[in-house]
């Protein structure tokens, strides 16, 4: 049976998402920005939490897991390289380990840059991508702890999964990240299907994810530092992809 999810809004402008298991009826919350949403998620669905999946050490990302874990006894799945930075952790992973939430089977994709040892979750049988503040719809996460370079790799990483792959973020920044990707992009067409489609359902109440990694790789300039007219427009035409990719995340920063 193929694997159901529930998104909402946390905190400010935090994504909670779960993702829940019909056959054996698990669930897991990808991170847990704080606790009352994901609790009111799970009462709307009628599901069970068996799991956190955690991103990141962010606090936005891990406010609610002490709370969630008292309540339910849910395991908790943080990366290796952060655990001691992360409340109740039962289980650290790393690069290709495979997370199983009831019979859904997930693969642990390692993506550093915004924090060191960040992680992203892909669960193939349902095309299903949760990636942090790795990658945005239509941008990408800040680089705190990590190099452009070593953002640039873990982008690519996530640019390989199947075009129909849809992708979960940790934050609603769709509309800002458009208005600046038309700086870099101007005439790119996909870009003006894409912001058509986000006023349509912001304009709706809705969220604008999940998007599919499709629709990224078309349109989102941080996926597209190797595109040679993309690093034409920034005057960097025949340089690295790396460095193009920091000089859009350094602008992205002053914008
Ligand atoms: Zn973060």
């Amino acid at each position: 049976m193929p694997a159901q999810t529930r998104l909402f809004l946390c905190l400010k402008d935090n994504f909670g998402v779960l993702l829940h298991d019909p056959g054996s009826g698990a669930t897991a919350a990808i991170d847990a920005p704080e606790a009352a949403p994901v609790e009111a998620a799970l009462k709307a669905t009628g599901w069970r939490l068996t799991d956190i999946l955690v991103t990141h050490h962010h606090h936005d990302h891990t406010g609610g897991i002490e709370e969630l874990k008292e309540r339910h006894g849910c395991r908790v799945v943080a990366p290796d390289a952060e655990a001691d930075g992360i409340p109740e952790v039962d289980e650290t992973v790393s690069e290709n380990d495979t997370v199983k939430v009831g019979g859904l089977e997930g693969r642990v994709i390692e993506t550093p840059g915004h924090t060191a040892g960040h992680i992203s979750y892909f669960f193939p049988a349902d095309k299903l991508a949760f990636v942090g503040d790795t990658l945005f719809s239509i941008g990408c996460g800040r680089v705190i702890e990590g190099t452009p370079p070593m953002m640039w790799q873990s982008l690519l990483k996530l640019r390989e999964l199947p075009d129909d792959t849809r992708v979960y973020c940790g934050h609603e920044y769709t509309r800002a990240n458009i208005r600046f990707a038309r700086t870099i992009e101007p005439l790119n067409t996909r870009l003006a299907a894409r912001e058509k489609e986000v006023e349509r359902l912001l304009a709706e109440g809705k969220p604008t994810i999940p998007s599919l990694m499709r629709d990224e790789k078309a349109a989102n300039p941080f996926l597209r530092a190797d595109v040679p007219e993309v690093a034409k427009s920034l005057g960097l035409a025949g340089q690295p992809a790396a460095q193009v990719f920091a000089e859009i995340r350094a602008r992205k920063n002053n914008f």
